[in-house]
């Protein structure tokens, strides 16, 4: 059977040690296996990507952004192998697949755009004939931890801005589907990076100990859950680096009574099932401000729902695929348990679905539950499954209460007609990112993502301006020529 190895300065390799098996979600069968990288491979990686940093820091920035050009040339030659891989692995429908791959060459756009973002900022004459000027100058070495869930898209928000600032990287993908994500660094390989600039290990929490406690890992760059987020963020911080730490997600979408209901419903269907709800940005809770706004919606999407088609990745009549593992899947069932245990009506049922020819598959069917309340577990933890929750309530300030008590602050929105309205939640809503009528406000890659409350550990979001702070560190020069050499004598006072 097939072993996905590491990406170590340049070549592939193996070491031969401990490997984790890799499903194919839809069959549920064991396709591949996965390296997982003891600590001293952790540290060849973290010695080739110091070795190759003092050449790369050094190349114009310029050339560093012709090597992204390339590099999205070659994403897009190899869209279709990269969309197959994802979904063999992670189970995803190639179209969703495709989507995600787009937002990910985006930000090697941004990327190629480096010469422009680093240039700094200039001061003449902040004394007498004295100029003092800013620059950005790269970090080092720079890792990279990612999940599961955009095995694509999540590692190009962090490496090509990183890379591009003239750092050097380690990324350790998820193990559970980490064969697209070692074939797209290969790509990059292949656009005219030199070794050693990107490394690829594959691994687990030994892996992973490995970066937060190797001094020369200069910062870390983490998306996953939210307790392997804070972990990773008080770890990598103790051992004295910076650190931005992406969290989980329960994001709620306001259901006004002047909402146009066929577009909230088309919205939030796509929002709570698509790539089977496995998104951070996901609407997994709807609130329904009042009782008729919560029937409407209800009775539509009880509609809607019934030509939901959950099946194989490869086939596109599809809508969503599998989850990822057989584990995860009886969690989701869990959830959706403990809902009718605890008192909520489920109103469309996804479990045990009918997918014929997969029937060993990790599927689970689009699930509606209505009546859901605040104390129920459903409601408090992240499902990260084609669930979609319906909480009544009466106003929009009890809506937006809600809100802001839950511990997650990553994404929301609202539907409704009304400016001001949206204007007064917009403004006021302790969550990260909102949409106004817009399901998924996923920002674009000029932007910058990022959650708040227990959704984001760390000062700076992911991507964007944001990353170009991230991956740099300001360096302040002031300098004088004197023409006739000194001609002051000491001072003890700031000059003014
Ligand atoms: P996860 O936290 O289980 O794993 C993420 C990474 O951490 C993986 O590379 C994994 O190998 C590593 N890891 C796991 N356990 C570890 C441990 N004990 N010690 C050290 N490293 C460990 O997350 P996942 O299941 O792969 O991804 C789903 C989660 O990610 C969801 O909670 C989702 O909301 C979140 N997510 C957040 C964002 C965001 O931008 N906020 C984006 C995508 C996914």
């Amino acid at each position: 059977m097939n072993t996905i190895g590491h990406l170590i300065n340049g070549t592939i390799v193996n070491d031969n040690g401990r490997t984790q098996d890799v499903y194919n979600p839809s069959t549920g069968e064991v396709s591949k296996q996965v390296a997982l990288a003891s600590k001293a491979t952790v540290e060849e990686a973290i010695a080739a990507a110091q070795a190759a940093f003092p050449a790369w820091r050094n190349t114009p920035p310029l050339k560093r952004a012709r090597v992204m050009f390339r590099f999205k040339e070659l994403l897009e030659q190899n869209a279709e192998k990269i969309c197959q891989m994802i979904g063999e692995e992670h189970g995803k429908i190639v179209h969703d697949a495709m989507g995600e791959l787009s937002r990910g060459i985006e930000n090697v756009e941004y990327a190629c755009g480096v010469p422009e973002l680093l240039k700094g900022e200039h001061s003449k004459n902040v004394g007498p004939a004295i100029d003092s000027w800013s620059e950005f100058q790269p970090l080092g070495v720079v890792a990279g931890i990612t999940p599961f869930n955009f095995p694509a898209m999540v590692p190009l928000w962090m490496f090509p801005m990183a890379i591009a600032c003239g750092n050097t990287f380690v990324l350790k993908p998820s193990e559970r589907d980490p064969g697209s994500t070692l074939f797209i660094a290969q790509l990059l390989m292949e656009a005219g990076l030199p070794a050693g600039v990107i490394n690829v290990v594959n691994g687990d929490k030994e892996a992973v100990d490995t970066l937060l406690d190797d001094a020369r890992v200069q910062a870390v760059s983490f998306v996953g859950s939210t307790p392997i987020a804070e972990y990773i963020y008080s770890r990598a911080s103790a051992n004295g680096k910076r650190c931005q730490a992406l969290g989980g997600a329960k994001n709620h979408a306001i259901v006004m009574p002047d909402a146009d209901m066929d577009n909230a419903v088309s919205a939030l269907t796509g929002a709570a099932f698509g790539s089977s709800g496995e998104r951070c940005m996901a609407l997994s809770v709807a609130v329904a401000v009042g009782d008729a706004a919560a029937d409407a919606l209800i009775e539509k999407m009880q509609a809607q729902m019934q030509s939901l088609k959950v099946g194989a990745f490869h086939d596109k009549q599809n809508d969503f695929g599998p989850v990822i593992t057989q584990a995860h899947m009886e969690k989701v069932v869990g959830y959706i348990n403990s809902a009718e245990k605890q008192g909520a009506e489920i109103v469309v049922d996804g479990r045990n679905p009918s997918v014929p020819g997969y029937e060993q598959g990790f599927f689970v069917g689009g699930t509606l539950i209505d009546r859901v309340t605040p104390e129920m577990l459903c409601y408090r933890e992240e499902i990260f499954g084609p669930v979609l929750l319906v909480v009544r309530v009466e106003t929009m300030q009890e809506a937006m209460d809600l809100i802001d008590a839950h511990e997650y602050g990553n994404g929301t929105c609202i539907f409704t007609r009304d400016g001001e309205a949206a204007r007064y939640f917009s403004d006021n809503i302790q969550v990260g990112m909102v949409g106004i009528n817009v399901p998924l406000p996923v920002p674009v890659a000029y932007h910058s993502f990022g959650g708040w409350k227990r959704s984001l550990f760390g000062d700076l979001y992911a991507y964007g301006p944001d990353a170009v702070r991230f991956y740099t560190r300001r360096k302040t020069v002031t300098q004088r020529w004197p023409s006739a050499g000194v001609r002051e004598g000491a001072q003890f006072a700031f000059p003014s």
